[in-house]
């Protein structure tokens, strides 16, 4: 994507995985991009070319956001369910109580717009899929009540000081751009851990129950393609409205099981992938899918790259290539 405005940008969190991609699809686009990370889960190698680094921390940004900017997009984050529930102290101070003064310091400084990133998480488990963005928001854990607590600071903010607004609420994020890719110290995701199977990092993938009520009882999920998430905030960034906070879900709209994700992986990387079922991981919902009708309507949305075979794909190359 062509900026039709360039636009200087705040990315916060933009050494980790889903900010590094966006903040290197906005340089490509010709935006101005500094990136603020206090690279406590990121990683410096990961800025992207072209983008100025600040260290720091989000409660922090004040006088940065003080050199003037036209919005930010703000990704840096906890981001670990199962951390949330023994460590809520880390979650309410480094994600709500940091994004409120954020939020602070751009209203301060007349810093009009924002693209925050918000989770299926807040959704809690659904009471039907595909789930859409009126549904009922009832978080199963601290890190999506966290996420919900902010995305109601940015409504309200946005209504009192005219802040142009939206909150994406992603999916399961999958792919890999360019050199950024999936590499958190603690893994946790699927794909890259059914990949560091292939690449001989572990034995075996655990699957976290077989019961489910599912076609082939595993759980379900909606995978997207990082490189589209990143075109979603482009467009939310240009069309976000003064006054006005919107929320979108991004998915593709199709739900494939942890066994059927698995199968992919055996297919993309000729890897015989040994699974072996465990017990059920606590705060899993069963089937987790999402209706992006209305991020397709209000945003032209179309997602690129929707095939679970190619967001394995291009996970897969970037895990060889770290190695
Ligand atoms: N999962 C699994 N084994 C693993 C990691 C994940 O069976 O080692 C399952 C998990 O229970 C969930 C799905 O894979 O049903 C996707 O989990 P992930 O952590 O990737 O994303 P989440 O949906 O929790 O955001």
């Amino acid at each position: 994507m062509t900026a039709a405005v360039r636009m200087k940008l705040l990315v916060t969190g933009g050494a980790g995985y889903i900010g590094s991609v966006c903040a290197a699809r906005l340089v490509g686009a010709g935006h101005e991009v500094v990136v603020l990370d206090n690279l406590c889960t990121g990683h410096a190698d990961a800025i992207p070319a072209g983008c100025r680094f600040v260290p720091g921390e989000v409660a922090e940004a004040g006088p940065l956001l003080a050199e003037g900017f036209d919005g930010v997009l703000h990704f840096a984050a906890r981001s670990l369910v199962g951390e949330s529930m023994t460590d809520p102290q880390r979650y309410w101070w480094g994600n709500v109580v940091a994004s409120v003064r954020l939020l602070d310091a751009m209203t301060e400084h007349g810093i009009g717009r924002l693209v925050f990133s918000s989770t299926a998480a807040t959704y809690g488990e659904p009471q039907s899929v595909p789930i859409t963005e009126d549904d009922a928001t009832r978080p199963t854990n601290p890190y999506g009540a966290t996420k919900l607590a902010i995305d109601h600071a940015i409504t309200s903010y946005a209504a009192a000081h005219g802040l142009a607004a939206v909150s994406l609420r992603y999916f399961n994020v999958g792919g890999a751009f360019d050199r950024h890719g999936e590499r958190h110290t603690v893994e946790t995701h699927l794909i890259p851990l059914v990949l560091q199977v292939a690449l001989g990092q572990r034995d075996k993938i655990t699957i976290f129950g077989d019961d489910w009520p599912t076609a082939d009882g595993t759980c379900i999920r909606d995978y997207i393609h990082v490189t589209d998430l990143a075109d979603a905030h482009e467009l939310a960034l240009e069309s976000a409205q003064p006054g006005c906070h919107r929320v979108y879900n991004l998915g593709n709209g199709e739900g494939f099981s942890v066994r059927e994700v698995i199968e992919t992986c055996r297919e993309v990387t000729g890897h015989p992938i040994p699974a072996e079922v465990a017990g059920r991981r606590p705060g899993d919902p069963a089937v987790l899918i999402a209706s992006s009708e209305r991020a397709r309507a209000d945003l032209g949305w179309k997602p690129e790259r929707a095939e679970l075979s190619v967001i394995v794909a291009d996970a897969w190359d970037f895990a060889r290539r770290k190695v």
